[in-house]
């Protein structure tokens, strides 16, 4: 892995005081094609988005979560480069730190690349079609960049696509631990 890439992660954090990985070892193939969402409830709620690219979990942030109705634009700003290894990471980060918070994996998965590049081409021109293989979510997305860090995810049409369905309300625990973020909370106090 490229370490340069987690500098700004790494930059941001005192893993001192947060229980959240350094990224200073990972076992790369186990995270191959891997994406996960976490629900955060730092100041504001949102999805973490990420996707496995090239040794880095690329991550965007979601203030809405993802939708599986193919009509619905989901603003998803593209935040820093994560390691690999979060993508188990569940807990609280103190508050006074950066992205203070609790965090539980909402989903996760393997993706397929639906594009005609590699995700790392995809990536760099803007556009990224994936089709997530979740326990939560499946079927076909699509990642598009607006302007600077802003991108939108769109759920694309297929059997997968649902108006009516929510998961985000109607299946909000964990898929690692079970637990929802008001469980852990609990736990913590
Ligand atoms: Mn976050």
């Amino acid at each position: 892995m490229d370490k340069n890439k987690l500098k700004e992660y790494q930059n941001k954090r005192d893993f001192s005081k947060s229980s959240e990985p350094s990224g200073a070892k990972t076992k790369k193939k186990k995270y191959k094609d891997i994406f996960v969402i976490q629900k955060h409830d730092a100041s504001n709620l949102h999805y973490d988005l990420r996707l496995e690219i090239n040794g880095v979990l690329k991550s965007w942030a979601i203030p809405k979560g993802p939708s599986l109705d193919p009509s619905e634009k989901r603003l998803a700003v593209l935040t820093e480069d994560h390691p690999l290894d979060y993508a188990s990471f569940e807990g609280k980060i103190p508050e006074d730190e950066y992205g203070g918070g609790t965090v539980i994996v909402w989903d996760q998965g393997r993706y397929v690349n639906q594009g005609d590049t590699s995700m790392e081409d995809a990536f760099e021109n803007g556009t990224i079609e994936f089709e997530l293989k979740g326990e939560k979510l499946k079927g076909a997305f699509v990642l598009v960049k607006t302007k600077n860090k802003n991108w939108l995810l769109i759920k694309k049409k297929d059997k997968g696509a649902d108006k009516r369905r929510k998961p985000l309300k109607t299946e909000p625990k964990s898929v690692l631990s079970n637990k929802t973020i008001e469980d852990i909370n609990k736990e913590m106090n």
